[in-house]
């Protein structure tokens, strides 16, 4: 047997058909798009509007056990279930985040599937694709400026220059941006401060975008943003300096969802990629509910774990956008259970049955997570070649003693063809189990009690302490109004706990909330607990150094 092909062989070696034709196995016409070349579009306003008074079809989300190094494949999973769940002529489309540049030419690898399971063209979609991103870096960067203008054009509105909370973006890991000093140079450069950078994803205005419904949404969104305080502590926001209406104009083409297709021409739509520890980390609402009126089965993904990813999908998104998933999807892998048993990365190719075991504690508790909100769940093996049978075996008999039901999938070795069984096993699951979803907390709750359920009943912690500035804040925001939003937990996705070192299930476990991001125009408040990385670094060896490209302009190297 040849070796393995890499991702970006396998893209290149598929053949896509036209977007237009794509297109219209969902029912929409040419004029519905608008397109990027042959094989990208965005929908266009007016069919968005037609789509509005169409029935919704059926929503499973995607999720995973707490990642590890090894490894877990949840885009691959989603992308190769949607493919079998057309194989079985059940139409069914894709919704997916689009990938930031900052990690692509970092580490992480890319966020369009592996293997068979793809969405195409990977390199645009890993690269600039439709230009959201910029867009989205562009109206952060024109808010920054129009901040530091009124600075410098007299402050009629008191910002406190050392409170600026606004930062600049760039869709870069750049690590020398963190922390800047801007305005040097005398009175004709500007308002001396202290600046910063996050990386776009990361910034509000990507969330805000994620979770508007329409352009309407998304002004009234980014008018509540809060930019700075003023020097009586109070904050200010988009709407005081009247930039809303210009933000909103720079992203009218931004908040369009991207249709693009799979290696076996499913029909997908990739918009909107919020962090999923500062922000909500799932694709915008706009392509979720897009994809619900145009198919009958939607299969999208939110980031990271079931504790951070799926939690937020369901507090957060499902909430404000009025989403029902019929149910949920747990990824794992025999790899990153074993991880999670106490197994080195280096040790993973060996058969190791008592790791495994006994890192099953960490899928079993998002199993249990999932069930609280009274949704059913899938287990879904992605398997990988160096799996013994001996470890798949042990892996679904615990699974069938938990009574969860699970399928072994192998959509990464054979496209949709190797998710046939996990689509009919969700099929299944979908007729025959009660479905009764329901919030663990109410926005009524206190922020404190809000944060401290998602600790005890998504986590498994024992409490969670709040510092004395999380506790000052605490008090502001009853004052300014904002103790009704949803909390956004900002913590370290290996862990179920706060601590990135322990893996499997933790327990007796406290959780420290060191600081409170208010996020008004996402609507929620971001809990912090331990160090936060709102613009990443570069590795030793970038992925970048293998990027190249050809004469005829054929990406090489993007994994
Ligand atoms: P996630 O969405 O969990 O971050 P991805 O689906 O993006 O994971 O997969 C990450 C990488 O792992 C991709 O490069 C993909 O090709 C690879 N991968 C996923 N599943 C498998 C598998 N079963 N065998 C080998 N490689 C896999």
């Amino acid at each position: 047997k040849t070796a393995v092909k890499s991702d970006i062989e396998i893209a290149q070696e598929s053949k896509m058909k036209p977007i237009v034709e794509i297109a219209k196995k969902i029912g929409l016409e040419e004029d519905d798009l608008e397109l990027f070349g042959k094989y990208k579009a965005k929908l266009s306003n007016e069919a968005l509007a037609k789509l509005k008074t169409k029935e919704s079809g059926k929503i499973i989300l995607v999720t995973s056990i707490n990642p590890t190094p090894a490894g877990e494949g949840k885009s691959t999973v989603t992308v190769g279930l949607a493919d079998a769940f057309n194989r079985i002529g059940k139409k069914t489309m894709i919704a997916l985040r689009e990938p930031s540049l900052g990690p692509t030419m970092g580490i992480k690898g890319g966020a369009t599937g592996g293997g068979f399971s793809q969405v195409l063209p990977m390199e645009d979609i890993n690269l600039h694709f439709t230009g959201d991103l910029h867009a989205i870096t562009t109206a952060n960067n024109a808010l920054a400026a129009l901040i530091d203008n009124h600075l410098q054009q007299g402050n009629e509105l008191n910002i406190d220059q050392r409170r600026i909370v606004w930062k600049r973006a760039v869709d870069l890991n750049d690590r020398a941006l963190r922390k800047v000093i801007i305005g040097l140079g005398g009175p004709l450069q500007g308002v001396p401060r202290e600046d910063g950078f996050d990386i776009t994803v990361a910034s509000e205005i990507m969330a805000v975008l994620c979770l508007a419904t329409d352009l309407k949404d998304l002004k009234l969104r980014l008018s509540r943003m809060v930019v700075a305080y003023n020097y009586h502590k109070e904050p200010v926001t988009v709407g005081d300096l009247g930039v809303e209406g210009a933000l909103t104009l720079l992203l009218k083409d931004a908040v369009k969802p991207n249709l693009v297709q799979t290696i076996e021409h499913t029909p997908a739509l990739i918009h909107g990629g919020p962090f999923a520890n500062i922000a909500h980390g799932c694709n915008s609402v706009i392509a979720t509910q897009a994809a619900a009126k145009l198919a009958d089965y939607v299969i999208t993904e939110a980031g990271f774990g079931a504790d951070l990813g799926a939690e937020k999908f369901l507090h957060i998104k499902s909430r404000s956008a009025g989403i029902k998933p019929e149910a949920v999807v747990i990824v794992a892998t025999i790899r990153a259970l074993k991880m999670h048993g106490g197994v080195p990365k280096n040790e993973l190719a060996k058969e190791n049955i008592s790791s495994l075991t006994l890192g099953f504690a960490n899928l079993k508790k998002h199993i249990e997570t999932i069930n609280s909100f009274g949704l059913p769940v899938v287990v879904a093996i992605n398997k990988f070649i160096t799996d013994t049978e001996l470890e798949v075996k042990t892996l679904l008999d615990m699974c069938e003693k938990e009574n969860v039901p699970v399928s072994l999938t192998e959509v990464w070795e054979k496209g949709g063809a190797g998710g046939i069984e996990l689509a009919e096993t969700l099929l299944a699951v979908i007729d025959s189990r009660e479905n009764n979803f329901k919030s663990l907390y109410d926005l009524s709750d206190s922020i404190e009690q809000k944060v401290r359920t998602i600790v005890q009943k998504v986590y498994g912690g024992k409490d969670v302490e709040f510092s004395s500035k999380a506790k000052k804040q605490l008090i502001d925001f009853e004052k300014f109004g904002w103790s009704h939003l949803a909390v956004c937990m900002a913590k370290s996705q290996y862990s179920l706990s706060d601590d990135p070192g322990k893996l499997g299930r933790p327990s007796d476990f406290v959780v420290t909330v060191r600081e409170f991001k208010p996020s008004i125009g996402a609507g929620f408040i971001v809990a912090l607990t331990g160090d936060v990385m709102t613009m990443p670094g570069l590795p030793k060896k970038p992925s970048a150094l293998n990027m190249d490209v050809d004469e005829d302009g054929n990406a090489i190297g993007l994994f």
